[in-house]
């Protein structure tokens, strides 16, 4: 029999009865988001039951390097973060702003999908819940929201998980990003696992989350249960694969514009984008018309754009980052430093994606902690210690970079 959920305290779920849990968010009309071994990675991909999971299986990672491999257990939440995030979802690689058709008259399709189904995600991280936020802050906090964007995130049901293991190249703790989830989510669950036991501790965030619980069989926590997803969190968070020291990090790139790194940086740099693909936090885009051959009908899309091509930063005639130091500049100043003017918050939550996908392992804590390690520099030859702006937009009137 379900027991009634008490949204002040915590339950305990076997591992049972997750698809209890899975089937009342699926009643509830979501689409339902989760993790799936798919290509040699864990991925997001739609899942219809707990058998979707990647049961059993864990990720080894280190900078330019992901293989997957056979944990001696059952566990569903085994690994780190893979290749995708939540934004893939919520900021879909491409999709259509609007059509315009011109048979019997003028007809204009704008953005957004009203009919789609409301989407649920299961086994965020908190790095993860921290990168949503970034971007409700970046798609929702301005004064233009973006349909696209709002009409996926509205209504959106998260089940986090808390991470029992940190990968090689996480840094959530560096960046107060986790691994415990704290906000963000409806429901959050500690998987606790051992020869006697595969239960999940579930902490209940929101009252939707306590009303999808009242149809799961569960029971209240006692204190050892939460002592010991406590326990796991804690491990997790003592065995980091990496660390930045973030003291004051926006001054020290701010006046190390013209530090020599950035030249030994870009001498490894392919200027590939995959950083910015995986990263949970990037949002840049590109928008092109496409009209069909008989000329009745022209669509606007957008796709994922990234920093480190050349046309991101054309304009009138020329590209702005010409070279890859300047290129691997912006991105890691945006990241670390301006983004912290334009939006209140670092532009990284720590998650190790951009190591682990580059090609050639460049590490974003190993280039932070070499800046550092010499001290602040004086600005540039002209003494300018300012930072590339942070958006296309921001960047009329800038010189060349060569
Ligand atoms: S910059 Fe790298 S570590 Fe930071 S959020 Fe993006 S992908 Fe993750
Ligand atoms: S830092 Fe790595 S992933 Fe990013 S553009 Fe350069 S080579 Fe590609």
């Amino acid at each position: 029999m379900p027991s009634p959920a008490n949204p002040e305290g915590q339950l305990i779920m076997a591992r049972s009865h997750l698809d209890q849990l899975l089937g009342a968010i699926t009643r509830r009309g979501f689409r339902l988001i989760g993790p799936t071994v798919r290509d040699g990675a864990i991925v997001y991909d739609e899942i219809s039951s707990s058998a979707d999971l990647p049961a059993g299986w864990t990720d080894e990672q280190d900078g330019g390097r992901y293989r997957l491999r056979r944990r001696g257990d059952d566990a569903l939440f085994g690994y780190n973060v893979g290749p995708q995030s939540p934004k893939r979802y919520l900021f879909p690689p491409s999709s259509l702003l609007s059509r315009v058709r011109s048979e019997d008259g003028l007809s204009f399709t704008a953005a957004g999908e009203p009919d789609a189904a409301p989407l649920a995600f299961m086994g965020v991280r908190s790095c993860e819940l921290h990168a949503i936020a970034i971007q409700d802050r970046v798609f929702l906090g301005g004064r233009h929201v973006d349909p696209v964007y709002s009409g996926r995130r509205e209504g959106a049901f998260i089940v986090a998980v808390n991470c029992g293991q940190a990968g090689g190249t996480c840094f959530c703790v560096s960046m107060q990003t986790g691994p415990r989830a704290q906000a963000g989510f409806d429901l959050a669950l500690t998987e606790l696992l051992d020869a006697g036991r595969h239960e999940f501790l579930v902490e209940i965030g929101t009252a939707r989350g306590a009303e999808v619980m009242s149809e799961v069989a569960c029971r209240g926590a006692l204190a050892v249960d939460t002592e010991a997803a406590d326990q796991i969190i804690q491990r997790t968070a003592a065995s980091m694969g990496r660390q930045m020291d973030t003291g004051g990090i926006k001054d020290l790139l701010y006046e190390n514009f013209e530090h020599p790194r950035w030249e030994d940086v870009a001498g490894r740099c392919l200027a590939c984008g995959n950083c910015t693909m995986a990263c949970p936090t990037c949002f840049c885009f590109s928008v092109e018309n496409v009209s069909d051959l008989t000329g009745t009908q022209a669509e606007l899309h957008r796709s994922w754009d990234s920093c480190f091509t050349m046309d991101h930063s054309y304009l009138h005639g020329g590209a702005v980052r010409v070279t890859n130091r300047s290129r691997y500049r912006q991105w890691m100043t945006h990241k670390l430093a301006t983004w912290i003017d334009q939006y209140g918050s670092s532009g990284c939550v720590g998650c190790g994606r951009c190591i682990t996908w580059c090609p050639v392992g460049i590490d974003i804590t190993e280039e932070v902690a070499a800046i550092r390690a010499d001290g602040a520099m004086a600005g540039g030859p002209d003494g300018a210690t300012q930072p590339e702006p942070a958006g296309p937009a921001a960047q009329e009137g800038q010189t060349h970079d060569a």
